[in-house]
């Protein structure tokens, strides 16, 4: 049986990058730059000023001078500053022509419409040069880079109104089972209520995706094949349920006659060993087990690395924490354990959140990561390191 990372490795190698879209710039927050953007001009366009104050040649030093006029920002004095004459300036305006500095108005003292200006001026104070900041045609954001609320607002300044992206997948969640009592219904003998749809509608939104439809399919072969030819045009396709081995586990079979391409059925670990993992074109289809941890885990691992490689974002890397308290190792499959790791001193600890069985999930609710149990019986002792990923997206994923 394949290990948890030769199973990682089969997702990835089968994932490819979604084809760009183009999107206004409103939309593209969070996703993937898929164009290098060059500056539509000199930035600054003009001379600005950088404070509030007096636009004057350097003659000016230690002069009293009338103010001549106020230039504020967005509008345009038609004329040259000259000798013996000063203007009232405001930050974010552009400099007239012979200007030569900009004293802060925190520097003179203002009589009425006459200002004395302080005995030192040095050429250029306070005036950011035409092109200082970039020049036309420079490179100001690169393909391939998150686009955060700043790289937003880079497009806004030079003028870009749509841009080429890589869009996110196209997610829908099928909960197989004939268990589930209808939704808000109290339960009926021998019924639960189905917890992975949400969770997993959750989960996608954690990575950035809604995943508004979701249904329902008892386990018969039509039913489930009926919901997958719903679904038919979605880049990413999670079962939940029926993928192990009991005589009611229909969704391989019923993926078969969908048509799709089995890539790997089962993974050496624990939760989630019945995983299900299955390709039709550029389609990914995740089988994943019933038992909520399992589907979690199965989520955690699997489909949000998928997710990440199709949008065009890094893989999330594992992080390493000393043990809190002692952790037993036994068993024949790598185990992943819900765990709350906190930062002191610029390292991580980890406190175990036990769960007492695949089908426990409140208990992980205080969990913020899972913890990699290496293979081996023995017992890893408080102070031993253990290798750890984040729930979710990590606290520094931007953006
Ligand atoms: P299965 O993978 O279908 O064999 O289901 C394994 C266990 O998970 C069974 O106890 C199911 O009742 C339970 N289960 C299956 N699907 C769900 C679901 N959507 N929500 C909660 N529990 C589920
Ligand atoms: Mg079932």
């Amino acid at each position: 049986m394949l290990s948890p990372q030769e199973a990682l490795d089969l997702v990835l190698h089968t994932t490819n990058i979604l084809p760009p879209r183009r999107v206004t710039i409103e939309d593209a927050w969070g996703l993937t730059l898929a164009e290098d953007i060059l500056a539509d001009g000199d930035c600054p366009p003009f001379r600005r000023a950088m404070m509030d104050g007096y636009a004057v040649r350097l003659s000016a030093a230690g002069q009293t001078l009338p103010i001549a006029g106020e230039i504020a920002a967005g509008s345009v004095w038609h004329g040259d500053i000259v000798d013996g004459m000063c203007l009232e300036i405001l930050t974010g305006a552009p400099c007239p022509a012979g200007t030569e500095a900009v004293v802060p108005k925190e520097h003179v003292q203002r009589q009425a419409e006459r200002v004395t200006l302080p005995e030192s001026i040095s050429r250029g104070q306070n005036i950011a040069a035409v092109g200082s900041e970039c020049r036309q045609g420079e490179r100001v954001l690169h393909a391939g880079m998150r686009i955060s609320p700043m790289a937003v607002g880079t497009l806004a300044s030079f003028g870009v109104a749509e841009v080429q992206v890589v869009p996110r997948p196209e997610l829908v969640i099928i909960s197989t089972g004939g268990e589930f009592a209808p939704h808000g219904e109290p339960l009926e003998p021998g019924q639960i209520r189905n917890s992975n749809g949400p969770m997993l509608r959750a989960m996608a939104r954690e990575q950035g995706i809604d995943a508004p439809l979701q249904l329902q399919a008892r386990d018969s072969l039509e039913e489930i094949l009926r919901a997958l030819d719903r679904v038919s045009g979605m880049d990413i396709i999670l079962l939940t349920g029926g993928v192990s081995v009991g005589k009611y586990d229909l969704v391989p079979s019923a993926l078969a006659d969908y048509g799709a391409e089995e890539v790997f059925h089962g993974v050496n670990q624990k939760p989630g060993k019945p995983l299900f993992f299955a390709k039709k074109d550029r389609q990914l289809i995740f089988g994943l087990p019933g038992n909520p941890l399992s589907c979690h885990f199965g989520f955690h691992r699997y489909v949000a690395a998928a997710i990440r490689k199709m949008s065009g974002h890094a893989a999330t890397v594992a992080l390493h924490g000393a043990l809190n308290q002692p952790l037993r190792s036994k068993g024949d499959r790598p185990q992943f354990i819900p765990a709350r790791a906190t930062g002191k001193d610029g390292a991580w600890q980890l406190d175990i959140v036990s769960a007492v069985s695949s089908a426990d999930i409140f208990r992980g609710c205080a969990a913020n990561c899972y913890v990699e149990v290496p293979l081996g019986d023995r017992t890893l002792e408080p102070g031993e390191q253990c290798s750890f990923t984040w729930l979710g997206r990590p606290p520094w994923d931007e953006p």
